[in-house]
Formats: structure tokens, sequence, C-alpha cells
């Protein structure tokens, strides 16, 4: 009998183009602010105790199993002196309680949904299954800008690290442009994911004033009839022109932005080569990468697999639907797992309720196979 893959929900980039990064000078501004006491002292208790594991595993650890990677030193390198503390408590939040199963007050990442509605049928995507995006199924809608508004509120000084994208794509959002300038200066680590075949001057202005630190393209090829065959409907010339697009605008108007820019991928098919994508992507964005796919189809139907490792992101990350509902993961795209709505409940309540604590209680007793989707599922 063949094992099963499971898919490590930390790290799951493939590829990514930052090999030759220079750590060292945010090595030293990181070490600088440590032994400079003034930053510490304006934490708070709790913050102060993880950020004083932070620190040991840092620079004191010999086999340290936090570690500041690529990425994560070029996202620091956008964080001023005062908030590199509270960006190191959030980084280790997410990257290792969960891991350790380690429940916080607030879950370390929130994904928010601002429409399930996509333009695109990709064929790794959820929105491939017709039997979800058919409009009778109710799965279907974008967000009201009154109750992004009301989760942002609920999410700011709690939650630093968000995303607005889950099963859709975000820009389908009507409320987009507003639900983006609402979130200017509130988060440390505001990411949008973007097919990016409906920007415009609007949006983007409102990309580029708004919140976001990190702007997601999502593409999977370097050429336009791989694109076409991976990415249904989509048309690569046009993906290309609006990200030229956005770089003029961001050069001419915003030349002080210090917005991330990352191509990503989902490595499906041999097809697909980083090198490749890299020499084609790097001339636009800042970054390229290539994430592993999570085998979701059939999800529902899967005869319970072997894995007894409880899932990670059942202590990492909280997602919120378009219509408020709140789910463990986007694996469970049709929510069968569904916390509440946020419309009924703080963020607090709903990450530490019965029904999310008895998810995590089954898995980790091992007894992760006596839910669904959880037993055909192999995130961990
Ligand atoms: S279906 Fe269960 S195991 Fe899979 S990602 Fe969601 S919570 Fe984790």
């Amino acid at each position: 009998m063949t094992e099963t893959k499971i898919y490590k929900k930390l790290g799951s980039f493939k590829n990514i183009n930052l090999d030759n990064l220079n750590f060292n000078s945010e090595t030293e501004r990181i070490k600088k602010i440590f032994d400079d006491n003034t930053f510490i002292t304006k934490l708070s208790d709790y913050e102060k105790k993880i950020i004083l594991d932070v620190k040991e595993e840092l620079f004191l650890k010999k086999n340290s199993t936090f570690k500041l990677n690529n990425y994560v030193i070029e996202e620091i390198k956008t964080i001023p002196d005062d908030k590199l503390l509270l960006y190191l408590f959030h980084r280790y939040r997410y990257e290792i309680h969960p891991e350790k199963n380690i429940l916080d007050e607030y879950p370390p990442y929130l994904q928010i949904e601002p429409s399930s509605i996509c333009n695109y049928r990709c064929v790794f995507c959820f929105e491939s299954d017709k039997s979800f995006t058919n409009k009778k199924s109710g799965f279907m809608g974008t967000m009201n800008l009154d109750l992004f508004k009301s989760i942002i509120d609920k999410a700011v000084g709690n939650i630093e690290f968000l995303s607005l994208a889950s099963r859709g794509e975000p820009l389908v959002s009507k409320s987009i442009n507003d639900m983006l300038r609402y979130t200017e200066g509130k988060f440390l680590n505001l990411k949008l994911n973007t097919n990016a075949s409906l920007l415009n001057e609007e949006k983007i202005h409102a990309i580029l004033s708004g919140g976001v630190k990190t702007l997601v393209f999502s593409a999977d090829a370097a050429d336009e009839k791989l694109y076409s065959e991976l990415r249904v409907n989509g048309n690569l010339k046009t993906v290309l022109k609006n990200i030229e697009l956005f770089n003029d605008i961001k050069e001419k108007k915003y030349p002080n932005s210090k917005i991330i820019t990352r191509v990503s991928g989902v490595k499906v098919n041999d097809k697909q080569d980083f090198k490749e994508m890299n020499s084609f992507w790097s001339k636009l964005v800042n970054q390229v990468a290539f994430v592993d796919y999570n085998p979701w189809e059939n999800v529902y139907n899967n005869k319970p697999n072997e894995i007894t490792t409880p899932c990670s992101d059942l202590w990492r990350r909280m997602f919120i639907w378009w219509d408020g509902k709140v789910n463990p993961c986007d694996t469970d795209y049709k929510s069968q797992l569904s916390i509440g709505n946020v419309k009924n409940f703080d963020l607090k309540e709903l990450w530490n309720s019965k029904k999310y604590n008895d998810y995590r209680e089954k898995h980790l007793k091992k007894e992760r196979s006596k839910i669904s989707p959880c037993k055909g599922c192999v995130v961990t």
C-alpha cells in the first residue's frame, strides 16, 4: 500500500527566487533592537514572554526551529524599528505555536474573503467544481462593505497577519476599493492575492493607498499556452498589461511605496519550469515562487487516510467567508466544519469556541478520521 503524501501547510513554498539575499544587515538591526531595552519595555507581559523565546531561538539556541527565511527577511526590511518586535511576536505565533499546538487568544492569521466568485476556472482550484460555483449552490457571493469594516475593526490591535483572499477572486467585489482603503495603516502584514486580470487604474490606486504590504499575483506559467491551460478563462497578455500598469502607477505616483510584489504559482505538472518562470516574471515583480499543490479534489468523498498528525492550521488560521461564515480552512471549501458567523460573535469567541476546540481535541487524540472532511484531507 502506498503511503499518503502529506501536505505540510507551513513552508509550502517549493521554490522562491531569493537565494542571494544578504541577511546580515537585517540580523544586525534585529540584534540591536533586542539589546536596546526601550522597545521591549513597551510590550505587554504576554508579548514580552514570547519575544524572549524569539530571542533565544534566533540568537542563543543551536538547533533553532524558528528561522528567518529569505521572504521573511524581505518583509522585515519594510518594518520600522518600533514595530519590529511586534512583527516578530506575530511571526513566531504564526510559525511555531501551530506546530506545537499552542492556542493563542486570537488566530495568528486571518483570511477574509471579499468574494467567493471568480472569473477563472483554474484546473487546480475549487472553482472548477460546478457543484460549488453553481449559482443555486448558495456558496457564491461577495462581502458587503459594512461587514468587511466590522471584521477589520474586530481584528485591529489583535491580529497583524491577514490575507484578503480565499476561495474566489477578491477584485470581483464591487466594494474592493473601499475595503482596501479601509485597511490603510492598520496591519503589519496584510496580503492581497489576485489573478490580476481585473486590475485597473482605480483598483491599483486603492491597493497602493491602502494597507496592503504584499501583493501576490497568481500565475503558474511563463507562456500563453500553458498559462491558459492551467488558468482556464485567463489571458496572459491581459495580466502582463495590468501588472505593467501597476508598476507604472507605483513608480510615478507612489515612489516611496514599500509594497512587495510576488508572482506565485501552483506547481501541478512537469511542464512548469521554475527557471523559465523566474526569468520571465522577475523583470516585473520582486519575488517569484511556486507553491505545492494541495490535492483537495474528492476531499468530501475520500476514504479515511492513515494520517494522524494534527492539522497545524487549526492553530494557525481562521477564515471568514463573504457572508460572514467562519471556517477553519479552505480545503473544506463547502464549509462543513463552519464554526459560526462573525456577525454574531467576536473573533476571540469564535477562535476559542467549543466547536473549534472539539476539532483540535480530536486531532490531538489522533482521531481526525472521525471528522469530515479532515478524514480524507492530507494537510498537517
Ligand atoms: S479539512 Fe481538516 S485537516 Fe484538512 S485543512 Fe481543514 S481542518 Fe485541516
